[in-house]
């Protein structure tokens, strides 16, 4: 039996439709890479859309074409989320700090046809153009120097177009991992996950937004999606200010001028406003909440926010994951906490959102469920409707039997359902049987008011099979010893998780999106000996 409800397709042109209608006159700011500054609003957002669809179809692109972008924030990268979608095309969201193979790599595997790029990243383009053989045309945002400017180009077509429709499954985005070995892998979302994603992160637990929220993201467009917050955002019908460079005097000044509520971004965005603004002696700006994922939150970033009257969103998620898996915010027993507890609670990943189903399994066997104890770290598992089910134009699912994809990532569940994670499968130390959080050791160390930044490895040992070793940066100025270090650490872990020799170096090497390749840094001391 059928029940009576109707029909509605979830392709996400229904997405920028509401916004239009509902809260078409609500403001999207873009401070621009030379200083000037746009204002459109979600009905522009749309008519831009509308006009890049058909600018698109005119250039002879078919659905399920694919556009790359090759750009920072702004509401010419906004357009062309809803653009290119909206034509039955699929987004290839490039991220420009890519190595030059994998540009490559990721343009020609996804078969990009069409190129619309910042001109700040001309040099990457003129550079990578004759290794681009699927490419048949550059669009330039924001310059007509060395092709079409993205305003004149969708300044020929009328805007007279209807979307596209198919089946909701179509893909409407395509995200490459820059994994630290092999080749990049492709991760292509649909017109569904999308729209559900997006729904999901409108959860009080999670983004919280409101019709009166200001959101300047600072995560990237080109890195997992904006962690969905160009289609929530719209949804919400909220104000976004765009910045296309992260300075943080510029953040800064927007985020007052503009009266902004919300941001978004990986730690390493505070670190530089917290920076900025000691040396300015000036105060944070009052923002009501601050959404920080994509590596671990440190506790002082987490504590200071807070002092500031932030709420702390502390998220855990993955390009495979859409990429959003779990958010912190306050917990039932909030106000039953002291600030210390809050901080402490704040410092672990947060709790799944609905939607995702989260698990952790023995590291030995991948397959032994374990108890949401709060003590037991293992391999962290996770299914849903946003998740990935296959990497694009892999011929194996990515998932087991059960939909459960591995995610590469170690942790802990507590019994209210709070993710921590403890570490990377393939960074975890196994000393004699048993394991060693590297990452622990790692956020251990930073606490020393000389180290600039830490990395732990295990390395091969003829006793242990492997033992910890830490590779410190020190900060500019700072003079420590290993035994310094050492003894800091004594009384914040277990003595069987001491590293076994301290390394100081000139700087840690990371990958294209800012985190720590402990890779490379094997590579680089692939000859180096434990003593026994
Ligand atoms: P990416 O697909 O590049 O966004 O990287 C995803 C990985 O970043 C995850 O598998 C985690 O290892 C790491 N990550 C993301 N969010 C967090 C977080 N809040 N704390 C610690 N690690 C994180």
């Amino acid at each position: 039996m059928l029940g009576a409800m109707q029909n509605w397709t979830m392709r996400i042109t229904s997405v920028i439709d509401h916004a239009a209608r509902e809260a078409g006159s609500r403001e999207i700011v873009t401070r621009w890479a030379d200083g000037t500054e746009t204002r459109t609003d979600w009905s522009g957002i749309r008519r831009d859309a509308l006009k890049m669809a058909q600018a698109l179809k005119a250039l002879g692109l078919k659905p399920g074409d694919k556009v790359a972008s090759l750009a920072m924030n702004h509401s010419r990268h906004l357009v062309s989320w809803y653009g290119v979608a909206g034509m039955g095309g699929v987004l290839h969201t490039v991220n420009p700090r890519l190595f030059e193979d994998q540009l490559e790599y990721i343009v020609t595997h996804a078969e990009d046809k069409v190129l619309c790029y910042d001109a700040a990243f001309q040099p990457i383009v003129d550079k990578m153009k004759d290794r681009w053989t699927t490419v048949e045309h550059y669009i330039c945002y924001d310059s007509n120097e060395n092709a079409p400017a993205f305003e004149d180009w969708i300044g020929e077509q009328d805007g007279d177009y209807e979307w596209h429709t198919g089946p909701e499954t179509d893909p409407c985005m395509i995200c490459y991992t820059s994994g630290t070995t092999g080749n990049p892998k492709g991760v292509q979302y649909e017109h569904r996950s999308t729209m559900m994603h997006a729904l999901a992160g409108l959860q009080p637990a999670a983004f919280n937004f409101s019709a009166s929220s200001v959101m300047l993201p600072v995560v990237p467009m080109f890195h997992a999606a904006s962690w969905g917050l160009p289609y929530a955002g719209a949804m919400a019908g909220i104000k976004f200010v765009f910045s296309a460079v992260n300075d943080p005097a510029v953040l800064h000044e927007l985020m007052l001028r503009e009266k902004v509520t919300d941001s978004a971004g990986v730690p390493t965005v505070w670190l530089a406003h917290f920076q900025y603004c000691d040396a300015e002696g000036i105060d944070l700006p009052p923002l009501k909440a601050a959404t920080i994922g994509g590596s671990a939150c440190p506790k002082f970033m987490i504590e200071r926010l807070m002092k500031n009257g932030t709420r702390v969103q502390h998220a855990w998620g993955m390009t495979e994951t859409s990429p959003i898996g779990t958010v912190g915010g306050p917990t039932w027993d909030w106000d039953e906490l002291t600030f210390e507890e809050k901080v402490q609670k704040t410092a672990m990943q947060g709790r799944p959102i609905f939607g995702v189903e989260l698990r952790t399994v023995d590291l030995d066997d991948m397959a032994t469920e374990l108890p949401r104890d709060g003590k037991t770290s293992g391999a962290l598992q996770i299914r849903g409707p946003w998740i990935i089910k296959r990497y694009f134009k892999a011929e194996k699912d990515a998932v087991n039997n059960d939909g459960w994809f591995d995610t590469g990532d170690v942790g802990i569940i507590h019994p209210d359902g709070t993710l921590q994670l403890t570490d990377r499968t393939k960074d975890v130390i196994k000393s004699g049987g048993e394991w060693i959080s590297s990452v622990e050791l790692e956020n251990a160390a930073c606490g020393h008011p000389s180290v600039a930044e830490a990395a732990c490895v295990g390395m091969y040992h003829p006793k242990w099979d492997e033992r910890p070793v830490l590779f410190v940066v020190q900060k500019d100025g700072a003079e420590c010893s290993a035994d310094d270090i050492l003894d800091y650490l004594k009384p914040q872990i277990a003595k069987w998780w001491m590293p076994d020799a301290i390394e100081f170096v000139d700087d840690i090497p990371h990958t294209a999106t800012g985190k720590i390749s402990k890779k490379d840094l094997r590579d680089r001391f692939a000859d180096y000996k434990l003593e026994a």
